[in-house]
C-alpha cells in the first residue's frame, strides 16, 4: 500500500521523536528559558510507538528516523530500535543524535539494526562548542563520531546548523572534518521554529561563497540515493562531501515525503504547521488498528502544500508567518 497526500506526494518516511529530553542546551534549538519537561506518562511508551510503526509500515512507510530531544538518553532505546528495525517493510532506519553518548552506544545501535547516523555538531572548537550547547562535551562527541566511522553503517553524516549564534569559523571548522574523514558534512539553514528572530543568519548562498574562499570551489557531486533534500558538492582534496540544505531559502516541499511523530504522539505533517493529529487518545482509548489507520489517512490528506517559513525581519524571501503555535525544534525532533 502507498500513502499519498492530497497533492499526490508519497509519504514513506516517518521521523519518530522518542523523547523531549536532551543532554545539551543548544541555544538555537531551545527557547532561552528551556522547555518544560513532559511527564513520563504523557510520552508514548515504546510499545505504543511500535504499534504505530507497524501500522505506518502497513501504509507504505519504509524509512524511519529516530530523533528527540536526544534519542540516546531514553532508557531502553537500543532494544526498542531493534524491534522497530525488524518491522516488516522497514528498509532503512536512521538515528539523529548529538553524539554525546555515541562512543559507548554506537556498536549496540549498529547491532540493533540502525542503518545510518546523523551526528549534530556546530563547532569543532571546544570553547565555542560549549558556548553553543551549554556543555563542555566536544571531545566526547568527536570520540563518538570516530567510533561510528569504524562501524559499517550505510551512512554517517555530520549536520551543522547555520544558526544566528554561530560564527564563520564554527561551521567552516565543521566542514573541514570532511577533508580527512570519510564523512559528509551537511550545512542546514536555521529555521525559526520558536518565534525567535535573528539578524545574523548565513544562508546557503553565503555559506557556499565563504566555503569557496576558504577551501576552493565546490563542484556539484552525486547525491546519495534517498538521502533527502541536501544538494551535494565535492571540495578540492576533501575525502567526504559537503551537503547544503537550504531549508528556508529554497522550497523542496514539492518532493516532501515526511511525516513526524512527536514524543507525545502528535502526528505532525509539516514542521511549520500545527495541522496533524493526536494519536495518543486513540492508542490509549481502545481504538483498533483499523481506526488508527483511518485516522492517519484522514490526517495526511491535510498535509500542507508547502511551508512558507516564518518571516524574518532581516529577510525578504519568506513571506508569511505560518506557524500557528511556535514550537521549539527540541520538541519536534528536526
Ligand atoms: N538531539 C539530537 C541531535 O542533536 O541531533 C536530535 C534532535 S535535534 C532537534 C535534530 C536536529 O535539529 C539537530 O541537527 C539540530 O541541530 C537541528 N535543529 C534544531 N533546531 C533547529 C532549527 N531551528 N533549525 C534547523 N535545525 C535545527
Amino acid at each position: 500500500m502507498e500513502m499519498n497526500d492530497s497533492f499526490g506526494r508519497k509519504l514513506n518516511y516517518l521521523r519518530i521523536s522518542v523523547t523531549d529530553r536532551c543532554n545539551l542546551r543548544c541555544r538555537y534549538c531551545m527557547p532561552p528559558g528551556g522547555v518544560p519537561f513532559i511527564p513520563h506518562d504523557e510520552v508514548l511508551s515504546f510499545e505504543e510507538i511500535l504499534r504505530l510503526g507497524r501500522i505506518m509500515a502497513g501504509l507504505g512507510v519504509n524509512r524511519l528516523r529516530l530523533t528527540g530531544g536526544e534519542p540516546l538518553v531514553r532508557k531502553g532505546v537500543v532494544g526498542f530500535a531493534e524491534k522497530l528495525s525488524k518491522i516488516d517493510g522497514i528498509e532503512f532506519m536512521g538515528l539523529t543524535t548529538n553524539g554525546v553518548l555515541l562512543e559507548e552506544m554506537a556498536p549496540a545501535l549498529y547491532a540493533a539494526g540502525v542503518n545510518g547516523l546523523n551526528i549534530s555538531l556546530d563547532s569543532t572548537d571546544p570553547a565555542r562548542y560549549a558556548a553553543l550547547t551549554g556543555f563542555n562535551k566536544l571531545e566526547r562527541v568527536m570520540r563518538g563520531l570516530h567510533r561510528a566511522l569504524e562501524l559499517p553503517f550505510l551512512s554517517v553524516r555530520v549536520n551543522c546548523v547555520l544558526s544566528g549564534q554561530s560564527i564563520l569559523d564554527d561551521w567552516l571548522g565543521v566542514v573541514a572534518l570532511a577533508k580527512t574523514l570519510p564523512v559528509d558534512v551537511r550545512l542546514i539553514e536555521w529555521m525559526p521554529m520558536g518565534g525567535e528572530d535573528s539578524g545574523r543568519l548565513v544562508r546557503a548562498a553565503g555559506a557556499l561563497a565563504a566555503i569557496e574562499e576558504r577551501y576552493g570551489a565546490p563542484q556539484p557531486a552525486a547525491s546519495p540515493a534517498g538521502q533527502g533534500p541536501a544538494t551535494y558538492y565535492s571540495l578540492p582534496g576533501f575525502t567526504g562531501r559537503l551537503g547544503i540544505i537550504p531549508a528556508m531559502s529554497h522550497s523542496f516541499c514539492a518532493a516532501c515525503n515526511r511525516i513526524r511523530l512527536t514524543a507525545t504522539g502528535e502526528l505532525k505533517l509539516c514542521l511549520f504547521y500545527d495541522t496533524g493529529m493526536a494519536l495518543k487518545p486513540l492508542l490509549r482509548g481502545g481504538a483498533s488498528d483499523g481506526d488508527i489507520r483511518a485516522a492517519v489517512l484522514g490526517a495526511v490528506a491535510q498535509k500542507p502544500a508547502r511551508h512558507q517559513g516564518r518571516k524574518l525581519a532581516s529577510e525578504d524571501g519568506c513571506n508569511t508567518n505560518t506557524i500557528d503555535r511556535p514550537c521549539a525544534m527540541v520538541k519536534i525532533g528536526g
